[in-house]
């Protein structure tokens, strides 16, 4: 039997679905056969997602969310099962970034970070995590980034936030495991998406960065939504804990 990657019948909400990753990762998960609940800020973008999403056949829900706390996770998270049902599958994708050298990063800089990238993603997972244990299996997965495992010059908070998502994800695993619910991220490099492109669109800081992934490009949405959707599936069964690291090997060496 061919290996295939498919999440018929499955429901998935999805954070930061309107642009770059997330959007690429509701459209992999509805490939796959997913109906998708996505939640973002801007909602011409939550829209056209949904004709796109529409055009597979799948049934498509959004919200419109700043997320940042555990309010806006409860709201978005029983708004997903209320017109979903249910959800198998949370993705926290949403993030934010900002460049500063350490010294002149602000509080304010330093809380939108944390509390878009670390804090919302431990109260969507707590709020989709207690519904999935009720029913007793599920699978959550975060995006990091390459950033959380290596330092990177002007992401004081950014690596910061992303770090300890890693870790998050190695304690929520060991948590919800034995109840049936696993837990894993992916860890991309530059990924050529709005935010990738606002960050490194300048050839000057591009280069450098460029030399150090041994295949030489930055990747596209699509090469990190099909590891999300991977360790979403039924394939991804004993994978728990886990951070697939998908960066062109820039890690490696
Ligand atoms: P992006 O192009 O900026 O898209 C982010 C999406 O998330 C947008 O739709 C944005 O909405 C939404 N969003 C941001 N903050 C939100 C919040 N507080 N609540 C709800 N929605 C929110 O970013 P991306 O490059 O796709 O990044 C997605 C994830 O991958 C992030 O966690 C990022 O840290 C991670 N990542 C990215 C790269 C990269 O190079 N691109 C590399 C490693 C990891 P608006 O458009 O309305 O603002």
């Amino acid at each position: 039997m061919p290996l295939e990657i498919d999440l018929s019948g499955r429901r998935a909400l999805v954070t930061g679905a309107g642009k770059g990753i997330g959007r690429a990762i509701c459209l992999e998960l509805a490939r796959a056969g997913a109906d998708v609940f996505g939640v973002s800020r801007t909602e011409s973008d939550l829209q056209s997602l949904g004709e796109e999403v529409a055009a597979l056949g799948i049934r498509y829900a959004y919200a419109i969310a700043e997320l940042r706390g555990p309010l806006e996770a409860e709201r978005v998270v029983e708004a997903a099962v209320t017109a979903l049902s249910a959800i198998e599958i949370l993705v926290n994708n949403a993030g934010v970034a900002w460049n500063a050298p350490a010294e002149d990063v602000t509080e304010e800089q330093w809380d939108t970070t944390l509390d878009t990238n670390l804090k919302a993603a431990f109260f969507c997972a707590q709020a989709a995590g207690r519904r999935m244990l009720a029913r007793g299996s599920g699978r959550i997965v975060n995006v990091t980034s390459q950033a959380g495992i290596v330092a990177l010059h002007d992401h004081a908070a950014y690596c910061a936030s992303k770090a300890a998502l890693g870790m998050l994800t190695k304690v929520l695993a060991a948590e919800w495991g034995p109840r049936g619910v696993t837990v894993n991220a992916v860890a991309p490099t530059v990924i050529l998406t709005p935010l990738g492109e606002r960050v490194w669109g300048d050839p000057a800081k591009a280069q450098p960065m460029l030399a150090k992934i041994p295949l030489g490009r930055f990747g596209q949405p699509v090469e990190v939504a099909s590891v999300v959707a991977f360790l979403a599936s039924d394939l991804a069964s004993l994978i728990n804990g886990e951070t697939v690291v998908v960066d062109g090997g820039y890690t490696a060496i």
